[in-house]
């Protein structure tokens, strides 16, 4: 016995029934567009039409190159109706790695932004693109690309049903194609099928996840080429929010405009995206009363960040994931016990990664594969498991990252006695230094608690005697750079043994990031040649 199958479909078909006159607005290069969900679901008819039109059909891809706009979440829909695989690429990725995800996935159909067609053209390489038949440009003029069929997107779904048959699809059927930014190597591709994004999307609808609901105004600022907006576009649609798309590279005042022009109460972004509106706010008055959530997740939000939005009346939700992951995994919510407790005993659970959510397995465990115990302390590996979980990159076998159903995620983590995740550091990055962990973003969360600090990043260098040794790399605009050094190291002090305090500050104009907006400390611990204490 079964039910009926666990697809997407279902979610925009029932928003566009029950709530027809709501609406999704877009910014994109040029303007902002406005329209109901009637209109979404009869624009994603005609785009499934028209990519049914271009032979594209179950187990095919379909990639895009885009910002965040209505376009895109067309795109969301339609391809996955098909059983056809949505790649989603992330622009800032090197060339390099451009070509070699489209090879590897070998899309068929490209849709992209005008704004980034000469980012694709930059990348383009005959042998790479081969398996690309087709190009449909979005939001603007139809620029010159290296490739033989072209075309506008008003073009493309012209005369096209706007209720196609869809397709009679099952969960096990494809949906979505994801890699993952590669902080720690080349991207690594990660198949969504219908029923794990389907899954994925109830878990992060009820309150454990982040609690979506038909009167929620979504904006979501994380990319969608960064795994799927981590979930909002379909989470809206099931939920029956409206939706708000930035648009080209938003920055902080076109994000305070938008949430007050339309009122919005959820938005979603990495800790830089909020660190910079934070700055923003400091000189320009705003009205944020409608907003009552900000997700940020990708890396740990610093403390001041959640504090100086409460202060504001906006809730931090601090969740986890990953691209393995699809990506929400954890979010961390205050247990009923801890609702009464006090304001900074609230904050060390918040700023922790928190419990993982309903329909996910997970255990801790250390190098020798044993289980560490629930207290705070012990640090270990973090498995994870479940219906929205990967169990296998795309096209490559048996690797390390796994084992038998479980996920090796490659985050050090440690669990509290109430089950509250904490991120250590990634595995990769956690600094060595004789034979004992030093977690490299304790020490960034701790020199980013200084006002005058932007950014920091700390890694770990070769030092003759200890192995390894933290060096911090800081964006700050103080006069003194001395007396900063020295607060920051207090800081340090206060919460961890002495000899975590890095043997080095440098002061630079910024710190390198990743294609998703990470530090990139492969980058840092190549910048710093030789050894410590040579
Ligand atoms: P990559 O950075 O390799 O492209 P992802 O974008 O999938 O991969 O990022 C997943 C990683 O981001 C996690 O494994 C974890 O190390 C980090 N991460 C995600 N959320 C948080 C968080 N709330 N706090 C700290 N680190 C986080």
């Amino acid at each position: 016995m079964t039910g009926h199958a666990q697809t997407l479909r279902p979610f925009l078909s029932r928003a566009a029934q029950l709530y027809p006159d709501r609406e999704l607005v877009a910014r994109t290069g040029d303007g902002t567009v406005r329209y109901t969900y009637a209109d979404y679901a009869e624009r994603v008819g005609r785009l499934a039409s028209a990519l049914r039109a271009a032979d594209v059909g179950r187990g095919d891809r379909v990639a895009t190159v885009c910002w965040n706009h209505h376009y895109h979440a067309e795109a969301y829909f339609a391809v996955p109706t098909l059983g056809a695989q949505l790649h989603t690429i992330n622009p800032l990725l090197p060339a390099d790695d451009v070509r070699h995800i489209v090879a590897e996935a070998a899309d068929r159909l490209l849709i992209v932004d005008a704004s980034l067609a000469e980012t694709l053209a930059a990348a383009y390489d005959p042998d790479a693109f081969e398996s690309v038949e087709q190009v449909v440009v979005v939001g603007g003029e139809t620029p010159d690309l290296p490739f033989d069929a072209v075309v506008d997107a008003d073009a493309f779904v012209a005369e096209h049903d706007p209720d196609p048959d869809y397709p009679a699809l099952a969960g096990d059927d494809p949906a979505g194609l994801c890699y993952s930014s590669g902080t720690t190597g080349r991207p690594k591709g990660v198949q969504y099928t219908q029923r794990m994004l389907w899954s994925h999307t109830m878990a992060i609808l009820t309150p454990a996840g982040l609690d979506i609901a038909d009167r929620d105004v979504v904006m979501p600022v994380v990319p969608m080429f960064h795994i799927n907006a981590w979930g909002l576009p379909y989470a809206a649609t099931a939920a029956g929010a409206k939706h708000v798309y930035p648009g080209p590279s938003p920055d902080p005042a076109d994000l305070v405009d938008l949430i007050e022009a339309e009122g919005v109460t959820l938005t979603a972004g990495v800790p830089t995206v909020w660190l910079g509106v934070l700055e923003y706010l400091q000189d320009h008055d705003a009205d944020l009363s409608t907003l009552e959530r900000i997700v940020i997740g990708g890396a740990a939000p610093p403390e001041r960040l959640i504090r100086a939005f409460d202060d504001r009346g906006v809730e931090v939700v601090h969740g986890w994931g990953m691209t393995e992951t699809a990506p929400v995994g954890a979010v961390s919510h205050l247990k009923p016990d801890l609702r009464d407790a006090d304001y900074e005993t609230q904050l060390s659970k918040r700023t922790k990664q928190g419990l993982i959510l309903p329909g996910l397995e997970f255990r801790v465990v250390d190098d020798s594969g044993e289980l560490v115990p629930h207290d705070g302390e012990s640090m270990g590996e973090l498995l994870v498991r479940g219906p929205w979980v990967t169990t296998a990159y795309y096209g490559r076998e048996d690797d390390e990252a796994f084992e038998g159903s479980w996920l090796r995620t490659g985050d050090v983590v440690t669990v509290d006695g109430d089950g509250y995740v904490e991120l250590v550091d990634r595995a990769a990055d956690v600094i060595n230094s004789g034979g004992e962990w030093i977690s490299s973003q304790a020490l960034e969360n701790a020199i980013m608690d200084h006002g005058d600090v932007r950014e920091a990043a700390v890694v770990g260098v070769p030092h003759d005697r200890w192995g390894e040794r933290p060096v911090a790399y800081v964006v700050a605009d103080a006069d003194d750079r001395e007396a900063l050094i020295t607060d920051a190291c207090a800081r340090i002090r206060e919460a961890y043994p002495d000899w975590w305090v890095p043997d080095r500050f440098e002061f630079v104009e910024s710190v390198p990031k990743t294609a998703t907006g990470k530090f990139d400390k492969v980058d840092l611990r190549d910048r710093f040649e030789g050894s410590l204490d040579e």
